[in-house]
């Protein structure tokens, strides 16, 4: 079992990661200040029928437990959703002593700790991810649901206590979803550590190899390298935007194809590879034949459907959060570990997309 410390302005919590580590729960509670009255689980349908049982039994003799089932999906992180949470953590009782236990994946994540941020002001959460995307989305405390009008909109900073981060759990996962946790792992190692990237490239063949030491090896690296990076920002250093690496393509793609059709990481990928043959024309330093290569190892798609119009993913582009003043910024990648953020104007950009889908 390893335990990876996080350390924030306000909080220092662990991440209890390894086989088998929902063991570890109990103890985690129990070092908590203070009393616990009550725990509610927060989990989804999927999670309910694969492990649910085991994580009540191994809580239930020491506490007061309650759960609360969610949809599937991203669809969950709706207002509808975030109340029948609150309903039902009011039904039962909780009070400013309960704690609540996300378990599940990054919508769970984020909607059961945003329900943790409001009750009664706030209340103690734990994260107890279920994915392996959950490695990004259960470190740095953003927690949120979505508008109609915009995804993540309404939403808080909210740390957990801890994270207990049982790597068995995922043997159930979906080739799908495991290939969508994988490309933020490839994110966090291209934009902060080349030895884990040249790790990644000797390790990982296919994701198959996902599994074991391995897959707790890119887990760990994957929160220790987001962790160091929103640590960092506390320090206004601005380097939280590196995190967007792949992601100013990847939000347009997703949502023009819709959401679902396309996973968050197979559109961060293809964001990547864009990124990365920008990067190529503006530094020479990295050839994105190679990534491409590399990426086709996993099943990541490569090429912008043909569908797709530039001009449309340009102004989605524009939408998104790094947009300022009209222009966009791309976070692109001198070198392996070296970051550059540059603007583009638009009809640049849009002649780059154009380019980009052709080939
Ligand atoms: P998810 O929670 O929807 O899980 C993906 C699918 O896998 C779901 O259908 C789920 O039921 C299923 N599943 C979960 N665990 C399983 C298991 N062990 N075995 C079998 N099936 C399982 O999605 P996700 O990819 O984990 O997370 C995506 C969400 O995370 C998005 O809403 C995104 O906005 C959010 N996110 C948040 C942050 C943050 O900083 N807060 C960062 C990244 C992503
Ligand atoms: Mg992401």
């Amino acid at each position: 079992m390893e335990q990876i410390a996080i350390e924030t302005k306000l909080k220092r919590y662990s991440v209890v990661l390894g086989d088998e580590a929902l063991h570890f729960l109990p103890q985690q509670l129990k070092a908590l200040p203070g009393s616990i009255s009550n725990i509610l689980i927060i989990t989804d349908e999927t999670v309910e029928k694969l492990y649910l049982s085991k994580l009540v039994s191994i809580l239930s003799d020491e506490y007061k437990v309650f759960t609360h089932t969610i949809p599937n999906g991203e669809k969950a992180k709706s207002f509808e959703q975030y109340y029948a949470c609150q309903s039902a953590a009011l039904t039962y009782g909780l009070d400013r002593d309960s704690v609540i236990i996300a378990f599940g994946g990054g919508v769970v994540g984020d909607l059961a700790g945003f329900v943790a941020a409001t009750f009664m002001r706030g209340i103690r959460y734990i994260q107890v991810p279920t994915t392996l995307l959950a490695h990004d989305s259960a470190v740095g405390g953003k927690v949120a649901i979505n508008h109609p009008l915009g995804k993540n909109m309404i939403g808080a900073f909210h740390q957990p206590e801890a994270v207990i981060y049982d790597i068995s759990l995922l043997k159930s996962l979906p080739e799908k979803e495991m290939r969508s946790g994988f490309a933020e792992v490839i994110k966090h190692a291209l934009i902060k550590d080349a030895n884990f990237y040249h790790w990644l490239k000797e390790h990982i063949h296919n994701l198959d190899d996902l599994q074991g030491e391995k897959l707790q090896y890119c887990i760990k690296k994957g929160i220790q390298i987001k962790a160091d990076i929103v640590r960092e920002d506390e320090k206004e250093t601005g380097i939280r935007a590196y995190l967007n690496f792949g992601h100013t393509l990847g939000h347009a793609l997703e949502s023009e194809l819709g959401y679902g059709s396309i996973t968050h990481g197979d559109a961060v990928a293809l964001g990547m590879l864009f990124a990365i043959w920008l990067s190529e024309k503006e530094y020479d330093t990295l050839h994105y034949r190679e990534f491409v290569s590399w990426f086709e190892r996993y099943g990541f798609p490569v090429s912008i459907p043909n569908h797709l119009e530039a001009a449309r993913l340009l102004e989605k582009m524009k939408g998104d959060k790094k947009a300022k003043a009209g222009n966009v910024r791309m976070v692109l990648l001198k070198d392996i570990g070296h970051v550059e953020i540059k603007q583009f104007e638009d009809e640049q950009l849009l002649a780059f997309i154009q380019q980009f889908s052709q080939i």
